[in-house]
């Protein structure tokens, strides 16, 4: 982009969103004139409400962006996303939504079975689970592991310190269910542990909370904000089309600069289940129960339920297969630690090689 003064203003503001690579590179291939970036800061059936360098934008997506992503559903535009769009008084057209760092994805239910995305470009992750009675390190295995697969960087929070009953033996289980992962102890109600949260956000950051209910999710990021967030957020959306609608921003900035995101999606994230693959699955557990046989892992057994409705089409054969792949994680429990340091392991190297890549782009250029 041009660098001309009168562009400093934007391009702080664009910073402010967390704007930098790499969707600077992917807004390149879209910049047509007229167009430019954007992050969705909250969505409503189709309607986006965009942040730009020059304020806020309503907006929906071209025809034929919705022609080419129709049946795509990870490919429409989330909470988090960059996009390219042109804006115009009647309200802005989204063109394209530009290469993703990090997304929280989850399988869809209904016919057409997709990858949905319910969260775009966090970077840091806070996976809460409180140190009161519901303390459970399988369930922070799981929440671990989708944050690994989502591109964003985990750190441990766990919460509500003032009830631990047992402070040391939850740490010793927390270290063992995540290791090379920051582990923070904190209490929202006497302030414990709120600096080390706040240093790992920094202007232009974006972090997301994850964690099942209860956990004190809402009371840490109005903590941290130092406000009741959830009151600010509201904002009045109007498509310039005659649709109003009044919706909740779920990707809001602290005072510091941090940028938080929180979708009700992001809430419900990963699997909230003490026993089991959790209720995401529950219609296809149900259809298990009648299997042939009760131990039938549903892969060639005769009589398989879930294979016939894989066949029948009633259920997705990705999702049959995500299925099968964390059950089969439940089984291996003693696994799960290794397929995660692979999974972190294999991450970090692909992240140092990008760099690399790019510090050799910058000093040797692209002639190489
Ligand atoms: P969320 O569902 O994860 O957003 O959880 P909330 O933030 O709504 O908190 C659930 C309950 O736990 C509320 O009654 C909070 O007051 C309480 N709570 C949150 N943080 C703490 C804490 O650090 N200590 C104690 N004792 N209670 C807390
Ligand atoms: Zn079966």
């Amino acid at each position: 982009m041009a660098s001309a003064p009168d562009d400093l203003a934007p391009q702080a503001a664009l910073a402010a969103l967390g704007w930098g690579e790499p969707f600077v590179s992917s807004f390149a291939q879209h910049a047509d004139p007229g167009r430019r970036p954007g992050r969705v800061v909250a969505e409503d059936r189709g309607l986006y409400l965009v942040a730009t360098a020059a304020g806020d934008v309503a907006a929906s997506v071209s025809g034929r962006f919705r022609f080419e992503s129709n049946e795509d559903a990870g490919a429409w535009p989330a909470v988090g996303d960059w996009v390219a769009l042109d804006s115009r008084p009647d309200g802005g057209t989204i063109h394209a939504v530009l290469a993703r760092r990090s997304a929280f994805a989850r399988l869809a239910a209904g016919k057409k079975t997709r990858t949905q995305v319910i969260g775009a470009n966090v970077e840091v992750v806070f996976v809460v689970t409180s140190l009161n009675h519901d303390f459970n390190p399988r369930r922070l295995e799981r929440y671990l592991a989708a944050a690994w697969e989502s591109g964003a960087r985990p750190v441990v929070v766990l919460s509500k310190a003032d009830l631990a009953e047992d402070l040391d033996a939850s740490l010793l289980a927390a270290e063992s269910a995540a290791p090379g992962v920051p582990i923070l102890v904190v209490s929202a109600v006497d302030g414990t542990g709120l600096d080390e949260i706040r240093s790992h956000l920094a202007p232009g950051r974006t972090v997301a909370l994850v964690g099942s209910s209860g956990v004190g999710k809402s009371t840490l990021i109005n903590a941290l904000a130092g406000r009741e967030l959830q009151a600010v957020a509201e904002v009045r959306l109007d498509d310039g089309r005659g649709r109003h609608t009044t919706i909740r921003r779920e990707l809001v900035r602290l005072d510091d600069g941090a940028l938080v995101l929180d979708t009700p999606g992001m809430r419900e994230f990963a699997l909230d289940d003490d026993d089991g693959i959790g209720s995401s699955f529950a219609d296809l557990e149900a259809i298990a129960a009648a299997c042939r046989f009760g131990d039938c892992a549903h892969l060639s057994e005769p009589g398989c339920a879930v294979q016939a409705a894989t066949r029948d089409g009633r259920l997705a054969p990705a999702r049959v297969e995500a299925y099968l792949k964390l059950s089969r994680e439940a089984v291996h429990a003693e696994r799960r630690h290794d397929a995660l340091a692979r999974i972190a392991e294999r991450r970090r190297w692909k992240i140092i090689h990008k760099s690399v890549q790019a510090h050799m782009r910058e000093r040797y250029g692209d002639a190489r």
